[in-house]
């Protein structure tokens, strides 16, 4: 089976073709610049191609994405009959989708609905699933929501202690985000410790970073919220926030709230705070050649990282493992070593020697950790797979 993973942005379109059994991708690739010129980055094994092709709507980049795929020199299939099925991402489900589904028309309808929560990116994603839908009327496409795991919390961890009619007019609640990785690393974790009844924080730690307390594959609490701004401090966003920090600044700077989100979104995080860069690995370099703000803006996330693990375990009464995800959690072994060391107090205890390996899926804690602690580096895509398959069939 094959089945065609489209990531589609504002001005991007990222696209895999996938076989969901074994997990082994044929080709991939990047549509960019759309609605500006248009290039197409696109890659077979080790062999990569870049072509320039006017790409003025989504339309074209879809267009551009199954003629590489049928190309004589690099591409993997000889017609578009040869996919299966299309999984679409999507970033936000609101309070219509509790997990994947099949796209027809009234799934449509529902995620133009959700647009006011996902300004920016409902509409990018909608432009992709309708791009296929033309050029590919007849294969079966699939909703993925960024969302959809999430919907499984309790009231007291989706609702915010606002005036209720925020919620029933708006649905305005925590809704939390990166659903698709915490769902994979949930599923792998259970396969790798050999249980289905366990409870678990996950740390999805990149240049988004969110977390989950989840129990028996089932999220309990997340810490983004309405957008994927709150949380644990990030690359460029600032995480949680006093809410009157937005107006103070406002009204002190003349800055209209658009422009202060702005600021909360693209130009905090440990970006602000480090005044260097929004990646670990500078700021790593910054620390060990002695610049205190790239040292204080790492030890700030990994501080605020295991202040949500402690949270967590308390909201579920326990937990019985850590796991560390994405670019940061899978590679930065001294986040994670910081992180496991605030929580030494709950008898979690790494072996550093374990610890030292990058972007490999294995157990670092010691035999004798309270709690085991893991590395499972996350596979959104393998995920956006198995969903679509799983309908389809
Ligand atoms: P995104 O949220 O964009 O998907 P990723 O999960 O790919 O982000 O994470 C990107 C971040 O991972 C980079 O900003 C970088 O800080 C970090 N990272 C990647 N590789 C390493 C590494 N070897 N050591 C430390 N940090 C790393």
């Amino acid at each position: 089976m094959n089945v065609l993973i489209i990531n589609a942005g504002s001005s991007s379109l990222k696209y895999q073709l996938m076989n969901p059994e074994t997990g082994e991708v044929s080709a991939k690739g990047l549509c960019e610049r759309i609605g500006i010129d248009g290039r197409l980055n696109h890659k077979v094994g080790e062999e990569k191609v870049v072509k320039d092709i006017p790409m003025p709507t989504h339309s074209e980049a879809i267009a551009a994405t199954l003629e590489i795929l049928q190309d004589a020199e690099v591409g993997v299939i000889k017609s578009v009959d040869e996919i299966d099925a299309v999984g679409h991402r999507v970033l936000h489900g609101g309070m219509e989708f509790f997990a994947s589904c099949v796209i027809n028309d009234d799934v449509i309808a529902a995620i133009k609905k959700c647009i006011p929560l996902g300004p920016l990116h409902n509409p990018a994603n909608l432009m992709g699933i309708e791009a296929c839908q033309a050029v590919m009327p007849k294969t079966p496409q699939v909703a993925v929501f960024d969302t959809a795991f999430h919907m499984t919390m309790p009231p007291k961890a989706y609702r915010y202690a606002i005036p209720t009619e925020y919620y029933e007019n708006d649905s305005i609640r925590r809704y939390g985000f990166h659903g698709t990785s915490h769902k994979y690393v949930a599923k792998r974790t259970a396969e790798l410790i050999g249980k289905k009844e366990f409870k678990m924080v996950n740390c999805h730690l990149g240049n988004g970073s969110s977390m989950a307390a989840i129990k028996d594959g089932k999220c309990q609490d997340t810490t983004m919220g309405l957008s994927p701004l709150a949380g644990v401090p990030m690359g460029t966003r600032s995480g949680d926030i006093d809410a009157c920090v937005v107006q103070f600044i406002c009204n002190k700077y003349g800055m209209s709230v658009d422009d202060c989100l702005n600021m909360l979104n693209k130009k905090s995080g440990v970006l602000a705070l480090s005044g260097v860069s929004s990646d670990f690995r500078d700021l790593e370099d910054g620390a060990k050649k002695g610049d205190e703000n790239c040292a204080l803006a790492r030890d700030k996330f990994c501080y605020e990282v295991a202040k949500y693990v402690g949270a967590y375990a308390a909201a579920l009464n326990g937990i019985d493992v850590l796991t560390f995800t994405a670019g940061v959690g899978e590679n930065d072994t001294a986040v994670r070593a910081a992180v496991c060391e605030y929580l030494s107090f709950m008898g979690v205890k790494i072996d550093p020697e374990l610890n030292s390996k990058r972007g490999k899926e294995m157990k670092i804690s010691t035999p004798d950790s309270t709690v085991e602690v893991w590395v499972v580096p996350t596979n959104e895509e393998l995920m956006i797979a198995q969903d679509t398959a799983e309908l389809v069939k």
